[in-house]
């Protein structure tokens, strides 16, 4: 009895934290949500969703809020691939872990997960890596927004 209660409390501590990293001011919300690095007022894309067809790379120019320039030199995202090894290699390894070790697939289908995986997820990994390549540059600036101030 004594552990569920801890286990428990443990949980929601942990689940308050998430969601407080969640929070506008930390770079997680940024990258998770492909906020403005500097205000997270405003989305830096045209549409939110990666999904939709032919608005993957769209993004705004500058921010409106805190007139962020996103593009701060030409072909400035191109170092963003550079992350997209890192977050592919992070999707692969959960493609793997759910279908070998929790659900028991064999070789074949594991590779075939994997594989789906990465393609399906692909819009998700390119614009994650893009987000996590631009708040390498940007710091969070609670006053940058200039409709909050
Ligand atoms: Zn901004």
């Amino acid at each position: 009895m004594m552990k569920i209660v801890f286990s428990s409390i443990v949980n929601e501590y942990l689940y308050v934290k998430f969601l407080q990293m969640l929070k506008k001011g930390n770079k997680l919300y940024s990258i998770l949500t492909g906020s403005c690095p500097k205000c997270h007022e405003e989305s830096m894309y045209v549409n939110k969703n990666p999904y939709k067809p032919g608005h993957l790379f769209k993004m705004n120019e500058r921010c409106s809020h805190c007139d962020t320039k996103y593009k701060i030199e030409p072909s400035f995202f191109y170092g963003a691939m550079y992350v997209s090894y890192g977050v592919g290699i992070a999707f692969a390894v959960a493609a793997f872990v759910i279908a070998k070790l929790l659900l028991g697939a064999g070789l074949v289908t594991t590779f075939l997960a994997i594989c789906a995986t990465m393609i399906g997820f692909m819009p998700v990994i390119i614009r994650l890596s893009r987000n996590i390549w631009i708040n390498f540059f940007f710091k969070f600036d609670p006053n940058a927004s200039r409709t909050t101030s």
